[in-house]
Order: structure tokens, then sequence, then C-alpha cells
């Protein structure tokens, strides 16, 4: 069941949280399981912190994503070492005229990239399971109508295809999954698909673990990278995606920033301590209970 990264040399990993909300569970296990699979290949390891969601992101957030690192007892190679540092070296803040860049390649392409002045509401009424349902493809608004998202145009045709670590062969049919989806956001951020993908290029990064509920996001990104020579090195032969099961809330349901026991500080402040996490990812990898009881144990029952 466990993927082998070393396939490919050098493996170049990442965390990838974003300030949010406090992480909970499902995060610190994300982030074990890329380290053990990191570490496991030799590899290197950065912290890569999302920071476009200007609306949602609170200092505290941030502070608890380097709190909650420090209390797994997991390392890492480069990236900000604490909220100063990347506020001062490491923002997306630093990139935007890196993905300003990409959004305008986009932009180039025919046909590709269109406004779109929807509110949520507005979606929402159309299509309950909230997949944009295209409104806005031939109103053929200017791309500098104020409040404007940029969307793009992803044909019913558009399948993305890949060997996933732990799904296995899998195809996402993208206009099914995600819809037109947003590149640019309404306040004139670039959207989190943008940043994701220049980040992950300038990083160098060869191994992506995420949860399964990423997987259209990956698709999404695949496809768009597809779209433009300047970016085609993002592509599943020269990084290698891997999609985990999420753990189940209380309730059955996936586990959300939102639903994190308790609320105040996430998963930092269960009393077991990070026990509960590494316990686990023994779960999800099909290890031995005693596999979980730190990560030591958890490193050297990984084959
Ligand atoms: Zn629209």
């Amino acid at each position: 069941m466990l993927y082998r990264p070393a396939l490919v040399a050098p493996v170049r990993g990442r965390f990838a949280p974003t300030p949010s909300g406090y992480l909970h569970l499902g995060n610190a296990v994300n982030f074990v399981l890329t380290w053990l699979l990191v570490r496991q290949a030799g590899g290197s390891l950065h912290l890569r912190i999302d920071d476009l969601d200007r609306a949602r992101l609170r200092p505290a957030y941030l502070a608890n994503i380097f709190h909650t690192l420090d209390w797994l007892g997991l390392d890492y190679d480069t990236g900000p070492r604490n909220p100063a540092d990347f506020d001062q070296h490491y923002s997306q803040l630093h990139y935007l005229s890196d993905y300003q860049s990409l959004l305008e390649q986009l932009r180039q392409q025919p046909g590709l990239v269109y406004a779109c002045t929807c509110s949520r509401t507005d979606i929402l009424a159309l299509a309950p399971d909230g997949r944009y349902p295209g409104t806005c493809r031939h109103r053929h608004l200017p791309l500098s109508t104020p409040g404007a998202a940029w969307r793009v145009h992803v044909p019913d045709t558009a399948e993305v295809s890949f060997s996933d670590g732990w799904q296995g062969p899998t195809t996402v049919k993208l206009s099914h999954n995600l819809g037109d989806f947003v590149v640019r956001k309404k306040d004139g951020y670039p959207a989190y698909q943008i940043g994701s993908i220049i980040d992950d290029l300038r990083l160098g990064t060869t191994l992506i673990v995420r949860g399964a509920d990423l997987l259209p996001s990956t698709a999404a990104q695949l496809w768009l990278a597809h779209q433009l020579p300047t970016t085609a090195a993002f592509n599943a032969t020269r990084i290698h995606f891997l999609h985990h099961p999420l753990l189940p809330g209380p309730d059955g349901h996936k586990l959300s920033k939102s639903q994190q026991q308790p609320l105040e500080r996430g998963v930092v402040a269960q009393a077991e301590g990070p026990q509960v996490v590494y316990r686990a990812v023994a779960q999800l990898l099909g290890l031995p209970p005693e596999a979980g009881l730190s990560l030591e144990s958890l490193q050297q029952s990984c084959p």
C-alpha cells in the first residue's frame, strides 16, 4: 500500500498549510505522512504556506502552523522558521508578479479566460451542489469589470489521468468535478490553483501528498499547467501525487478546520498529545497499533 517515492530522485516534498483556521487532525496526519515519505526517501522538505486567502488569514492561525509542526516533532529543510520570517521572506505576496504573469499568459489564450460577476448566492440558486453552471461564459464581460472573478472555460471533454501513489490509476472528469474554476478572485488576488502551480514549480517539488478531497484541485492544476509551455513542467510524470483517504469526523463526515475539537486551538490542544496523530497515521497505513506510539516507531515500521 505504501508509496515508494524513492523511484524518483531527488525527492522534494512540501508541507502546504493555509493560515485560514487552526490546523485539525486531518492536517496533522497529512504532515506526518508527508514527512515519513520524504524522510524514508532521503529527500528534502520545504514549508510552503499558502496565504493568498487574505480575507480569512489571521496571525494566530499562522503561528499555529509553526506550533503544530513543533508539537508533532517534524523537521523541515527549507522555508520560514517563524511568522516574522514568513512575512519577511516567504509570503506569497512576494511572488504576486509571478502569479500575475501566469494569469496574463492564460488571458492571452483564445477563449480560455472569462469574467464572472456571479455571487455565491447566484451560483447556489442555479446549482445546489455549488458547481458553477457557466452563467457568464457567453456574456463576454471585459476582464477589467470591477469586482469580477476570472474563470477558465473547462471543456466538457476535459479529463485528467495520472497514476496516483495511493489511489492507483486515476481519471478526473474536470467539467463534472469542478466546472469552470476561478483563477483570479474578485479581490484581484490570484486563486489558490495559480499560487500552488507557480510555487511548486519554483520549489522544484517532485512529491505532493494531499487528502483525497483535493483530487479535483490536483486535476485542475494539471489541466491548467498543460495549457501553457511555461508551466508544462507541472505534470504527473515529473511530480508524483499521493492522495490519502480523509479521516472521518465524529459524525462520519470529513473533518474541516471549523469542526476541529476543541475549537479554540486545533489539534495541538489534544490532551493526549501527538500520539493521537501518530496512531491515526499507523491506522491509515495499515500498520500495527504499536507503530503509532511515536514518530520513531512509525518511521521504523514503514517498509
Ligand atoms: Zn458568472
